[in-house]
């Protein structure tokens, strides 16, 4: 914190001049503009915009031009300091108060905050409830209250926090200052619940599109989890950061040995670690290039790291907004990225006895059970995945042509009496002497193989015995889990993962009920690197060594300051500055995410080096090495 003058000082401070010199951009994006002036004329505002759609500047920039300071209500004390040093790199007066913190460090930004010198302070929910931080706040002056992801109020939602419901006090306590709450979870139920919550009946409301064209989603069949993983990230993400999500703690750890041990820079994350290595890891995700980040859904929320090249999922999410919410971490900056997920029978099962298990009441049991069957239903969609999700999210769709299914349409067949042959089997097991069995033996008796099991219960002398060899213990495998999916077969609440028939599945015995199956790509479709290249190749080449030049540097000056690199420059930045090669300061300026305070602290170093690469682009090797003691040089 700083007691230097209001950013953007020397001008106007309308939202405009803001946006251009403290940011560095040249337009707002979407709905911002709106947004922004609805709040800096006093406007409450609810705002559903995606990862990545720019939320942040909804409530910085009003919070700079209007009088006082902007309170942030946010969750995520872990990712406070570095939200604050992002914004102090761009000469904004930004602190926090939290747990963290000593008394003599809390004492002086309550002096600031008092003293008018902040133009944003950083709170975590519980701060509020906290009588003390109330009459602090009463005592300076809010210009507007920003609560930060909001679907933290909604039970309906995954990530619910009891200190949000507090949050309902502020709109009693200072009714005349605007609020703004904003959120990347587009449910309805959640969107309703905010506006309750937090009582935003009468706010304005902004629901942005959701898509999020960058990202190619792909779901395949699961069978050899790290290998499979290691194809895509070999092929197609090799140096690149990444997100690897599991379900338990236990195969965190294991899958990151395994990467680690095929040469990928890969750290773990999970609650079970404790909170000193659990920060140095996420730290070191967050500065330095190309780690991959295997991790629980602990991890991630609030994580900006604009460059997540691929997040994927080795285990089946619990609801299709928590895996939106968790592959919208991936390629914030707008470049092309994957979020895939790998998903077996097993996932069915699992989450059914996890659920089973959970110790909440009946109508948390329907909830999280709606939760999965939506997830369920994306998994094994012959449609568009993208159109599939937007329409989860009320938003209508075309297909969307970067998307597994649609790059490559899976055919469906017709697995009706594959169906009956694994229903009336089923049948016979519970009718016999009502012992229940999983799906692997039901699989091994369709196949006909007598396993010691079948041989023990005299299986083999069931009607059904061998009568499913035309399909492979793959294929029956997703037979089984499409028939989950669809309703039409159930696991038993035994803790054994026991089949058992549902209410639906007569009228596929009886005939009176055609049953659609998708059929598992062999392969599911892959972006070459090649491809890949070309795509984010827009860069000719002599720019792409600037680019890494650039890097590099960046790297350097990231380290010194400890501040994650796009702090210091995003990607974005700063392949706009080597596709440009600006030659002053001028026209370093007029590149998006340049603004004032980078353009004074970074200006001399960044044309030194592209007037150095510019020199040493033209023939031979020996220049490239002299640029780069050159690089060395101005730093
Ligand atoms: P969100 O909080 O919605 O996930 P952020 O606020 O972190 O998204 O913004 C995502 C990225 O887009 C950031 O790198 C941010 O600086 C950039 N950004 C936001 N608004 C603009 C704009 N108008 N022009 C250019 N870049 C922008
Ligand atoms: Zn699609």
């Amino acid at each position: 914190m700083t007691t230097t003058p209001p950013p953007g000082s020397a001008g106007p401070r309308t939202p405009a001049a803001v946006l251009e010199r403290v940011f560095g951009y040249d337009s707002f994006r979407g709905e911002q503009q709106e947004i922004i002036e609805h709040v800096v004329a006093g406007g409450d505002a609810v705002v559903l915009m995606p990862t990545g759609g720019g939320k942040s500047l909804c409530y910085q920039i009003p919070a700079i031009v209007r009088e006082g300071t902007g309170v942030v209500v946010s969750p995520l004390i872990a990712l406070m300091q570095d939200q604050v040093d992002a914004l102090s790199a761009l000469g904004v007066r930004a602190a926090f108060l939290n747990s963290t913190q000593g008394a003599e460090e809390r004492r002086a930004v309550e002096a600031a905050f008092l003293a008018g010198e902040l133009d944003l302070l950083y709170l975590a929910p519980e701060r509020l409830a906290v009588e003390s931080t109330a009459a602090l706040l009463d005592r300076g002056r809010v210009s507007l209250f920003a609560i930060d992801e909001a679907h933290c109020v909604s039970q309906w939602g995954h990530d619910f926090r009891p200190d949000y419901l507090a949050l309902s006090v502020l709109a009693d306590r200072w009714p005349g200052v605007p609020r703004i709450a904003l959120t990347a979870t587009a449910t309805e139920a959640t969107h309703r619940e905010i506006t309750e919550r937090l009582r935003l009946g009468s706010a304005r409301h902004f629901v942005a599109s959701f898509d999020r064209p960058n990202i190619q989603y792909r779901i395949e069949p699961k069978n050899e989890p790290i290998r499979q993983l290691l194809h895509l990230i070999r092929t197609e993400h090799a140096g690149d950061a990444g997100i690897v999500y599991c379900l338990s703690r236990a195969s965190v750890e294991k899958t990151a040995l395994a990467l680690v041990e095929a040469g990928v820079a890969a750290l773990p994350y999970h609650a079970g670690l404790d909170a000193r290595t659990r920060a140095s890891h996420q730290a070191r995700f967050l500065r330095e290039d190309g780690i991959v980040m295997v991790a629980t859904i602990a991890f991630g929320m609030g994580i900006d790291k604009p460059d997540v090249r691929f997040v994927a999922h080795l285990d089946l999410p619990k609801s299709v907004e928590g895996y939106y919410q968790e592959t919208g971490r991936a390629g914030r900056d707008g470049l092309p990225s994957t979020a895939w997920l790998a998903y077996g029978l097993q996932d069915v099962v699992q989450q059914r006895q996890l659920l089973d298990r959970s110790e909440g009441d009946a109508a948390f049991k329907r909830r999280a059970s709606a939760h999965l069957d939506a997830m369920l239903a994306l998994c094994e969609t012959i449609e568009c995945r993208r159109a599939q999700l937007l329409a989860y999210f009320g938003q209508a769709s075309q297909p969307c042509g970067n998307c597994d299914t649609c790059l490559e349409p899976p055919e469906s067949w017709d697995g009706t009496v594959a169906a009956q042959k694994l229903l009336s089997t089923i049948v016979r097991l519970w009718r016999e002497r009502h012992q229940r069995f999983g799906a692997g033996h039901v699989i091994d008796i369709l196949l006909g193989k007598r396993t010691p099991r079948v041989a023990q219960h005299g299986h083999d002398g069931l009607a059904t015995f061998g009568i499913g060899t035309e399909l492979t213990e793959g294929e029956w495998r997703g037979v089984v889990r499409q028939l989950l999916a669809q309703g039409l077969l159930a696991v038993a609440a035994d803790g054994y993962g026991t089949l058992v028939l549902t209410d639906s599945s007569a009228s596929v015995l009886s005939g009176s009920r055609v049953v659609r199956l998708r059929r598992d790509a062999v392969r599911a479709p892959r972006r070459s690197r090649a491809a890949r290249v070309a795509a984010l190749g827009d860069l000719p080449r002599d720019a792409q060594e600037v680019f890494e030049r650039l890097r590099s540097w960046r790297a350097g000056v990231a380290r010194e300051q400890g501040v994650p690199a796009y702090v210091v420059f995003a990607d974005a930045t700063l392949r706009g500055i080597a596709a440009t090669r600006p030659s002053s300061p001028a026209e370093l300026a007029t590149v998006s995410g340049v603004g004032e305070r980078k353009l004074e602290a970074y200006g001399a170093d960044v044309l030194a080096i592209v007037a150095t690469s510019a020199a040493a682009s033209a023939p031979a090797e020996g220049a490239a090495a002299s640029a780069e003691g050159a690089v060395d040089s101005v730093r």
